[in-house]
This record gives C-alpha cells, structure tokens and sequence, in this order.
C-alpha cells in the first residue's frame, strides 16, 4: 500500500509509480477513502527493490506492506481511517438500522410503502425490500423485478435510501441503474468469488455501500473478511460485514447465531459490523434479544425484517418479521445501551 505526501498523487506521479510497479509484473489499483487515497499493489508487492525505488520517490510517504490476507481491510489497514456513510449516518458514531420486508409482494405495493413510511417513524435510517430471492425450494416465490420499482417509489416517498440483494450480474446492474443505494449479498452468495468480484467493479467510482452477509458455511474469520477484500480492491471500501447466523446447532433457532464474533472482526478489520438477528434466530419473537445482543458485543448496526402486518407478508416475514412497534422499541433500547459502551 502506498502513501503520497498529499492526500493523491497526480496524474504525472501515478504514472511515474505505475511504470516502477510494471517492471515487477505488478499493477496500481487506486482506492478512494473518505479521509485519504491510497494506492495498491496488486501482485506479488513482496519485491524488495521495487518497495525502495517506490520510497525513494519524493512525493512518496511511505510502503506499508501488510501481510494479511485481506490488507485493504485489515484493521491496520490504512484505510482504518475509513469511514462509511448511509442514511445520514457515519458507521461507528450511532446504531444504524436497516429494516423493512424481507420480500417486497409485487402484487401489494402498498403493504410495503406502509411499511417503509414505519420504519422511518420507528427511526429506520435505510430501508430493506427484498426484490430477487434466494429461495431454497425452487417452487418457493423467487421474487419479481417489478418490486424494484415498489423498492424505489418508497424510497423517494420516504426519503430513505433503500437496500436489496443482488443474485446476479443482471441484477446488479439493474439495482444501480435504478439506483440503490446499498447492494446486499446474501449467505448463500458471499463466496461467490464473480458475484464479489462483478460488485467491486461496478461501484467503483460510486458511493455505494454493501451489506456483505456471512456465508452460512464460512469457518474462519479471515474467509469472512476477504470476501469484503474482493469488493474493495477495486477501489471503493465501502464494506459492512453482516454476521447473520450459521448452520444451525441448536433446536428452536433457524442458524446458529453468530453476533459474538463482532469483538473478533472489531480485532482484525476496521470494516462497519452490521448484525442480521432475524435470519440468525429465525423466529420474531427472538429477535429482540438477539439485537440487543448485538449491540452489547459492538456492533454498528442491526437490519432486521419488519412488517406492518407480518401475517400478510410473503418470504420470511411471516414467521421472522417484527411489527414496527418491536422495532422503535429496540431502536430506544439499543441506543440507550450504545450509551452506555465505551
Ligand atoms: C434476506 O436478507 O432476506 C436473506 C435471504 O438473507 P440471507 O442471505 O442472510 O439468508
Ligand atoms: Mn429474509
């Protein structure tokens, strides 16, 4: 990772930099922090003469040259400093809630405009609406694309910037294009190295955000934080990790939940930790607890499905959607205990 005095090279100094790292095979990936640019060496960065030449430079600061496996978001990554932004609200400085259906009916858009106009009562910065769905039984409803447009008539009626979970390329571009805000990979995506590979590509340059969801299936750490590696070397960072529960182990919970490891990502990245409680434990009635769980290990956001009518809902929500009541009840709590960590 390379540091420039000022805060980016210019034009001319970046060539001067990209014409050192191409003798060693190596390329520079440009990636834009909020406080500060920093430029990467993609390639094997471990040449000893390449580093020299490139901090003899005199509009060079410094090489850092971390070895971990995801350096960019790593939390002595230089881009710790990072901070990400949605809704109004910088990650780390107040709870951020995402919240909304976990499936957008198509044929009922207005079940979710009122949804989406309680969650911002309720104190929801962004609002979730599942579009496409992964669905394990493939008779189940697989979603509908004319809920993007449902998705985006309720964020402009609320003003809330909106969330959805993109399967595919096709997806992908079709959420940006209409312009979502926040792009959601899901658990049975998140080591699907195109998919991550396909989103890096297509918000570089852009100030989306991803919620990037734990793989059900994921072991160590360092696999979940890679993930995010993949999206952001190439060039925007704006990653938050989503644990949201892995293959279950206990009867009565849908996953295993997993907020418990949000101290351990705290450790090792700087990334934003967002915890899904309501695919985690399964059932509404749990999901409470698990939020404010959440919050007392550290984390910097909850997104949890909620319905006006959860009976009515399709997908999950009718057995894992919380009502916008339970919802502003867990915003005050929450915060009230965000208070109180240090
Ligand atoms: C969802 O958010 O509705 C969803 C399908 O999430 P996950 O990928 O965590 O199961
Ligand atoms: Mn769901």
């Amino acid at each position: 990772m390379i540091l420039p005095k000022q805060n980016r090279l210019t034009p001319d100094q970046l060539d001067e930099v990209t014409a050192i790292v191409d003798e060693f095979h190596c390329s520079i990936q440009v990636i834009v922090g909020a406080v500060r640019t920093i430029y990467a060496i993609i390639g094997d960065e471990r040449h000893d003469l390449m580093i020299k030449r490139i901090e003899g430079l005199p509009f060079i600061d410094r090489v850092d040259n971390i070895q971990s496996p995801h350096k960019l978001m790593d939390a002595r990554s230089d881009l710790a400093s990072h901070q990400v932004k949605i809704g109004g609200v910088t990650l780390g400085k107040e709870l951020l809630v995402i919240a909304g259906h976990c499936t957008i009916d198509p044929k009922n858009p207005e079940l979710f405009f009122e949804t989406a106009q309680a969650v911002k009562e309720a104190g929801g910065q962004v609002l979730r609406g599942g579009v496409w769905k992964p669905r394990t039984n493939p008779y189940s409803f697989q979603g509908s694309t004319k809920s993007l447009e449902i998705l985006m008539e309720a964020s402009v009626r609320t003003g809330l910037p909106v969330n959805t979970e993109v399967m595919d390329d096709l997806h992908l571009k079709m959420a940006l294009d209409a312009g979502v805000q926040m792009i959601q990979v899901g658990t049975r995506n998140a080591l699907n190295y195109s998919l991550l590979r396909s989103i890096g590509k297509a918000i570089a340059g852009r100030d989306t955000v991803v919620l990037l969801k734990r793989s059900r299936s994921m072991g160590p750490l360092d696999e979940f934080i890679a993930a995010a590696e993949y999206i952001a070397n190439f060039g925007n960072p704006n990653v938050m990790l989503c644990p949201r529960g892995t293959m279950p182990t206990l009867e009565g919970y849908r996953n295993h939940p997993d907020e418990s490891i949000t101290p351990l990502l705290k450790e090792r990245t700087w990334a934003p930790v967002v915890v899904d409680p309501s695919h985690s434990v399964g059932k509404s009635i749990y999901v409470e607890a698990c939020s404010m769980a959440a919050v007392a290990y550290g984390a910097d956001g909850l997104c949890i499905e909620t319905h006006v009518s959860p009976s009515r809902g399709i997908g999950d929500d009718p057995k894992q959607a919380i009502t916008p009541e339970t919802l502003q009840r867990i915003v005050t709590k929450a915060s009230q205990l965000w208070t109180l960590r240090t």
